[in-house]
């Protein structure tokens, strides 16, 4: 156990197994855990994060570690058996992390998958589970509430209604999420199109939001990496007259700065977002957000303050929504971005979460 009087932890921080950190492939994981580590090396806590090589994060310290990526959870269905592919980089990872495992205080799981829950109990060091998704197999429920019943305290989640899809919801920790507000300049002069931010896969619902331009003739600015191309392209077959512009996969600092010209930001997730980071990235730079009332979405946005909550997977209630934009005070939602999604919060939760388990 740490002395409550030793100030300042070891940490090892194990990122996702999808894809290295930069390529968008680990969707908001990316970005939390970059903003986590930034923030608990700026408190004076020293770190190392592992990921798959290949992994890129401004000047973190990163043990990059080979091996076949693991496909994301979000493409399974409720009874998918568990699958770890030969030479497994999650393995590959956890076993770097058992090996060094006494250097640290702490170590804190960023991965949504099966093995670092059950490996929980085999390690000598604490675990902190980072959950990033909602619930979505059975197999992924049994494993974390059965961490949540050994090891109370150390399965945080971002948002109420993430915690809500888990039986278990009433044991995790909500940590909410932030940003590094400096990198996101306000705009208060936007040009007139719409923005879409996000991984480009059938659980964010691209195609509403393309159908709603294609009904307002807006213009789109598409921002995010392509993660299933057939999507994509089916997307850009059934809405060929579509008002859209695929931009790409940009880095936090080019991104604010095509986001922040845009007049608002449409949400138009099929699942339950466990908090939707680019809702706050959006509302940092004055965009107001239009999203449907479910998930992590519903409870940052102020409905008809910083943005407007839809019923969800109802495109007329987005046309609607967007045809009330000017009721909109821009600044109203960079205050709200500074109010309530400073780093430095997220910063003090966190430490909490860590102390609590570590006491
Ligand atoms: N993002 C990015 N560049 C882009 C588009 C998106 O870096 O061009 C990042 C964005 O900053 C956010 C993440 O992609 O952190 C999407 O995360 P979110 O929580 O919205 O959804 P998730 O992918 O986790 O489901």
């Amino acid at each position: 156990m740490i002395a409550a009087t030793d100030k300042f932890l070891r940490l090892l921080f194990i990122s996702s197994p999808v894809g290295p950190l930069g390529s968008g492939m680990g969707g908001g994981v990316e970005l939390t855990l970059y903003n986590i580590a930034q923030e608990m090396l700026r408190r004076g806590h020293s770190l190392k994060i592992v990921a798959t090589q290949g992994s890129v994060l401004g000047t973190l310290p990163i043990v990059e570690i080979a091996g076949e990526l693991q496909t994301s959870a979000q493409t399974q269905t409720r009874n998918d058996p568990i699958f770890i592919p030969g030479n497994s980089v999650l393995a590959n990872m956890w076993d770097y992390a058992r090996q060094v495992q006494a250097d640290y205080d702490l170590i804190v799981n960023f991965a949504y998958d099966w093995l670092p829950f059950y490996l929980t109990p085999f390690f000598t060091c604490p675990i902190a589970h980072l959950v990033s998704m909602g619930s979505l197999t059975e197999a992924m429920d049994g494993i974390i509430e059965g961490v949540a019943t050994q090891f109370p305290g150390t399965i945080g989640v971002h948002s109420r209604a993430q915690a809500a899809t888990f039986a278990f919801g009433d044991r995790c920790r909500c940590l909410g999420n932030a940003i590094d507000l400096s990198l996101y300049e306000f705009c208060d002069q936007p040009g007139s199109w719409l923005a879409w931010v996000g991984r480009i896969a059938p659980e964010k619902g691209l195609e509403d939001a393309v159908a709603a331009v294609e009904m307002t003739g807006i213009p789109l600015k598409i921002l995010g990496k392509i993660q299933d191309k057939s999507y994509w392209e089916s997307i850009c077959a059934d809405y060929p007259n579509a008002p859209i512009e695929y931009v790409g996969f940009l880095p936090t600092v080019e991104l604010q700065a095509e986001l922040r010209q845009c007049r608002a930001l449409l949400m138009t997730p099929r699942w339950v977002e466990a908090f939707g980071n680019v809702a706050i990235e959006a509302l940092a730079c004055g965009v107001p957000a239009i999203a449907y009332r479910r998930g992590g979405p519903a409870e940052i946005i102020q409905d008809g303050k910083t943005g407007f909550l839809v019923e969800p997977d109802s495109v007329t209630g987005l046309v609607e929504a967007i045809g009330r934009l000017d009721k909109i005070d821009r600044f109203a939602c960079r205050q709200q971005a500074e109010a309530e999604y400073s780093l430095w919060a997220l910063g003090d939760r966190i430490e909490e979460w860590f102390w609590g388990i570590l006491n």
